[in-house]
């Protein structure tokens, strides 16, 4: 959803860091003294609480703890063992059901719960929808956990290595700010293509003349907001902006006036899910590889609207 990381924070710190960071706390992992079921040393834990699990994805945060965060337990509590573990963009109906039949108890979301940001369901105590939800989620016991926050506050951010890996661009990113990429010189349709083949898009929405030429790219996954979205066309001046969603009275008009005072400039919208499901991809291969006594399974919650 919205992306505090970009781009107020650049230039960020590189990666070299990031992986000294990660070392660091793999390292301090093995001497965590929780429920060991070996004696020796530099033995993983077998079993997990759903805030074991969350502290330990925390810790590799720069910053740590957030004090002003959504990411919060929507769902379950924080001493839940954890028999199963399923990341996704939504913790939908279908999704929390696909995870009963699993056996899995703790469902870790990028997005909302209950339709609202801040996940407030003040408001949707009498909604029939609401209490389907939570009961379904309370009679078999789940617990949900949103990583919004904390994962865009990787460094870098875990969403964008995420949907750079799966388009396999990665190579073509810059360093200090993986989000604008520069590949040898590609027509608009082809990128369009690339990207629909590469994350399993049906169709997307465009600005732009098929023909053009795009070089340097600006990846802006999820919905980073118009202002924010516009701003970094200013600072980047990319040939194409790909974003998740945006708001068509805002960035789509820019882009419209940019193309008429002749700047080479086209927007994709990829739709917001599957700008940001790689993501709860990279959010699996950090579990398997932190956790792997507890099996983990991506369950990709696909696009809510269908295209006629
Ligand atoms: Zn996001």
């Amino acid at each position: 959803m919205n992306h505090s990381s970009f781009p107020d924070n650049y230039p960020i710190v590189g990666r070299r860091k990031f992986i000294a960071k990660s070392l660091l706390t793999a390292g301090a992992l093995l001497t965590i003294p929780v429920l060991t079921i070996a004696t020796g040393p530099n033995k993983i834990n077998e079993t997990y609480t759903v805030g074991e699990i969350m502290d330990l994805f925390i810790k590799e945060v720069p910053g740590g703890v957030l004090t002003n965060t959504v990411d919060t337990l929507k769902a379950g509590n924080r001493d839940m063992q954890v028999t199963g573990i399923v990341t996704t963009m939504f913790a939908t109906i279908e999704v929390i059901r696909k995870a009963i039949d699993l056996g899995a108890n703790f469902i870790i979301a990028h997005e909302p719960t209950f339709y609202n940001h801040t996940d407030d369901t003040t408001w949707l105590q009498n909604d029939d929808v609401y209490q389907y939800k939570t009961n379904l989620l309370k009679q078999h016991n789940i617990a949900v956990w949103r990583n919004h926050d904390y994962i865009h506050s990787l460094v870098p951010d875990g969403v964008t290595i995420g949907v750079l890996e799966q388009l396999q661009w990665k190579k073509y990113a810059d360093h200090d700010v993986p989000n604008i990429i520069t590949l040898q010189a590609i027509p608009l349709k082809d990128l369009i293509g690339h990207l629909k083949e590469k994350l399993s898009i049906e169709k997307v929405k465009y600005i732009g003349n098929l023909s053009q030429s795009c070089n340097r790219l600006l990846l802006m996954p999820g919905a980073a907001g118009g202002r924010r979205q516009i701003e970094s066309i200013g600072k980047v001046k990319p040939d194409v902006l790909i974003c998740g969603e945006i708001q068509e009275w805002e960035t789509a008009e820019y882009i419209r006036d940019a193309k008429a005072k002749g700047d080479n400039l086209s927007l994709v919208i990829l739709g917001h899910i599957a700008s940001e499901e790689p993501g709860s991809e990279f959010m699996l291969n950090w579990l398997k590889e932190k956790v792997p006594s507890i099996t983990s399974t991506h369950i990709p919650s696909g696009n809510s609207l269908s295209f006629l």
